[in-house]
């Protein structure tokens, strides 16, 4: 069966009543029959039917054992790094999202574990900074935002060689065109935020294990701290999964076209996309995924921040918000809003230069979206002219 096919069969129609869509199970409690016998549910922090039928659906669809809906990615990544204790060390990908970079400096340092930031793009250095007391290697690929693509098979041997776990971020890609878990990691995460609630709508964190073994214990850790999605979001995040291969099509379509614009356009200095024959790891996105994704991000040839703001302001359909993977296209400035937390030095390091602008490209006709960025660039030129004049005068 195409997984298509399988991804909407695999949405449970409901054994009680025949309903098709998953009912939504507004309760805390449920009555038991006797002291300890029940139907599988005895309170709704530890589980949930609604929620219960989202993490038998997601799990199949990222081809893992079990899977964990929590309240928010965030919520999810804190969870994984529960697993460690004090004095371990975890190798993280360089330009990790924003958030992450937080929990782990500003949460997880004062207990003890570190994190040695790497390009894990070039698979020699996480080779490099693998100690003894290396237990978590943790990847985003591709990264936010400057769509850099690593090797997760290669990745996982080394994971593997070295006994530690891998953990792949699979937000940008979602298991729509890359499945981390058959490519070896051990342990995938998602802000379900973005393209598998799809619609801008809800915030919602996935911890997807290859093992009974790991989701047994994330689900230990969720039950004891208690960061789980509500029914009601449940429900919301089956909803967006249910059109997620077909949203994932045409971002990917769109994204390519504005990505291949882009790339001619005279007032632009780089793009990233894994799309396009020149990124450096064009191959390996190739290999490992199905597709390039919705994201987009450039950088201008003047890199100032006043630059990109103008760019932004002019651009009428890519609305200027955080986030990304729903139905409109959006539009942000990482330097000053994903990535505000992260020092200046680190930031430009990893590529996230002052000017550089990403792009989510939504479900709007790609046509309509490559003119808005071509009127936001004339406009741009306009006000760039107009400023020499008054030097001239
Ligand atoms: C948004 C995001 C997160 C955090 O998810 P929330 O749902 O906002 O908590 C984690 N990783 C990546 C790559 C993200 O884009």
């Amino acid at each position: 069966m195409q997984e298509t096919t399988k991804l909407i069969h695999s949405i449970p129609v409901d054994p009680l009543t025949g309903a098709i869509s998953v009912p939504i199970y507004q309760t805390s409690t449920f009555v038991q029959a006797a002291p300890g016998i029940n139907k599988g549910f005895d309170y709704a922090r530890s589980n949930n039917p609604t929620r219960a039928a989202l993490e038998t659906i997601v799990a199949q669809l990222e081809n893992g054992k079990v899977g964990v809906a929590f309240g928010s990615g965030l919520a999810a990544i804190d969870a994984v790094v529960k697993l460690l204790q004090s004095g371990d060390e975890i190798i993280a990908v360089d330009d990790i999202y924003g958030g992450a970079f937080r929990l782990f400096e500003q949460v997880y340092k004062k207990f003890g574990i570190t994190v040695q930031y790497v390009d894990t793009t070039n698979v020699e250095n996480v080779f490099n900074a693998v100690t003894p007391k290396t237990k978590l290697i943790w990847i985003e690929t591709p990264t936010n935002p400057t769509l850099k693509i690593s090797d997760i098979e290669a990745i996982a041997k080394i994971a593997k060689a070295n006994r530690c776990l891998l953990c792949v971020d699979n937000t940008f890609a979602s298991p729509a065109l890359q499945k981390p878990l058959s490519l070896g990691a051990d342990i995938v995460v998602h802000s379900a935020t973005k393209y598998l609630g799809g619609h801008s709508d809800l915030i919602a964190g996935l911890v997807i294990t290859k093992t009974q073994e790991l989701g047994e214990k994330i689900r230990f850790y969720q039950n004891a701290t208690g960061a789980i999605l509500s029914p009601f979001d449940s429900w919301l995040l089956i909803r967006g999964i249910e059109t997620l291969p077909l949203r994932i099509k045409q971002h990917c379509a769109s994204a390519q076209l504005i990505a291949e614009f882009l790339e001619t356009h005279p007032l632009v200095n780089k793009v990233y996309y894994p799309g396009l024959k020149t990124h450096p790891n064009h191959h390996i996105a190739k290999r490992q995924a199905k597709g390039f994704g919705g994201i987009v991000s450039f950088n201008l040839k003047e890199d100032t921040e006043a630059a990109a703001a103008e760019f932004i302001n002019n651009a009428k359909l890519f609305l200027l918000a955080e986030s990304l993977g729903g139905i409109k296209s959006l539009v942000s400035h990482p330097a000053t809003m994903t990535h505000k937390t992260i020092p200046a030095e680190t930031r430009i390091a990893a590529g996230v230069s002052n000017s550089l602008i990403r792009l989510s490209v939504g479900l709007e006709d790609a046509e309509d979206l490559l003119e808005d960025i071509n009127q936001a660039f004339e406009k741009l030129l306009i006000n760039a002219n107009k400023n020499k004049t008054a030097v001239f005068n």
